[in-house]
């Protein structure tokens, strides 16, 4: 059967059917308890094997184009469930080292408790990657456009040293979406998302996601039935209907960040701009290459970085909030948020200044983003 299209899938794929009122949506259980006799195993909210978790899993593996997936109570939760299903203590893992905060900071105070060793590539060249596999290594991991400063690598060739070497390779795929970025049509073997962010899209709910093929899907259920991230029901439910608008609105997000960045590029208020649409962005080439849209993530650096925290003050629209993805335009500073727990020497030496400001642009009407910065610039260097 021919594959249907992106946004009929986000809407059609693994819907559950209401047998007992036809109604057009999937219909919520919110049921923890279930009949145990005659089914292999029983239903309960912590096997991920309920109605909604299973029906919504398949809806986003679909637009994955991955097998099955696995819905978690949290984007970490996802992403830690999913390598301690196939890491242990003694083994080495290959992180790039520009990542999201949390993810850094789950390394840096966890992994020695469990002695996972670990090496922080600085670098985006593949070359480097190679270079840090040792004789324990098992995994490459590594996080495209990243966060806060919008860098890219190669996934291609990440997914590639892994293969020749052996190690499984995981991408945290939350930046782009499904909708800018497939990463396993490169042939990268996990991809995790905060749903929290554009799954969820309407900053409302905590959730994550991991889709692969069955066989290691398999694997991370038998680990983290006895993690106990899982999601709840309801967020299950909330988390399909915003799927249903996902491509429309990322599609939207794409254009107004694209149009954003080339205005702050020009601003005389602005430092720098981080955005892989931009010409100007080092991997520019790359991100066409391996990505269908851009994103609607940027990052600039105030030409007075001691501004950082009176600047989004002055905004109107865009709110400063700790969070990303949602429809309306967020902005903050990392150093003070997602990047707060760790030190300052480290932030530095990673390239996140004091005056970054995270830009996560809505779908609002473009003009109105653009005057709300204007006048807030003016506000500031009157
Ligand atoms: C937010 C985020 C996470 C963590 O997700 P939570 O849902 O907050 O647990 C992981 N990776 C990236 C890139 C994120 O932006």
């Amino acid at each position: 059967m021919k594959k249907k299209g992106f946004k009929t899938r986000s809407i059609h794929e693994g819907e559950l059917k209401d047998s007992v009122y036809k109604g057009a949506i999937s219909p919520i259980y919110l049921g923890t308890v279930y009949d145990y006799l005659g089914d292999e195993q029983m239903k309960y909210p912590r096997y991920f094997n309920t109605p909604n978790q299973l029906s919504l899993s398949k809806k986003i593996a679909s637009l994955e184009n991955c097998e099955n997936g696995l819905l978690f109570s949290s984007g970490i939760a996802a992403i830690f469930s999913t390598m301690f299903s196939f890491i242990k203590s003694g083994d080495h893992v290959v992180f790039q080292s520009s990542l999201y905060g949390g993810t850094i900071n789950m390394i840096f105070n966890e992994f020695k408790k469990f002695k996972i060793d670990y090496t922080l590539v600085e670098s985006l060249d593949p070359i480097e990657y190679q270079k840090a596999i040792k004789q324990n290594t098992k995994m490459i991991y590594v996080e495209t456009p990243s966060n806060p400063l919008l860098e890219i690598i190669d996934l291609k060739q990440i997914a590639d040293i892994a293969k020749k070497n052996k190690l499984i390779s995981m991408v945290d795929n939350t930046f782009a979406s499904p909708v800018n970025q497939t990463p396993s049509d490169l042939g990268i073997d996990l991809i995790v998302h905060s749903a929290t962010k554009y799954l969820g899209g309407h900053s409302d709910i905590l959730a994550g996601v991991v889709v692969s093929n069955e066989k290691r899907i398999k694997k991370i259920i038998d680990s983290s039935i006895n993690y106990g991230g899982n999601i709840s029901e309801l967020s299950t439910w909330l988390l399909e209907r915003s799927i249903k608008t996902l491509q429309i609105r990322v599609k939207t997000q794409n254009k107004n960040a694209h149009k954003i960045a080339k205005f702050l590029e020009k601003s005389s208020y602005v430092k720098n701009v981080n955005y892989p649409g931009l010409k100007s962005h080092p991997s520019h080439e790359l991100a066409k290459k391996q990505m269908k849209g851009f994103g609607g993530m940027l990052s600039f650096v105030l030409k007075d970085e001691q501004h950082v925290n009176l600047f989004p003050k002055f905004l109107k629209i865009i709110k400063p909030v700790g969070s990303l993805g949602g429809i309306e335009s967020t902005i903050t500073c990392p150093a003070e948020t997602s990047h707060a727990k760790v030190s300052r020497e480290k932030r530095i030496k990673y390239g996140i200044s004091d005056g970054l400001l995270r830009f996560s642009v809505g779908i609002e009407d473009y003009q109105d983003l653009e005057d709300d910065l204007n006048q807030a610039f003016r506000k500031i260097w009157k």
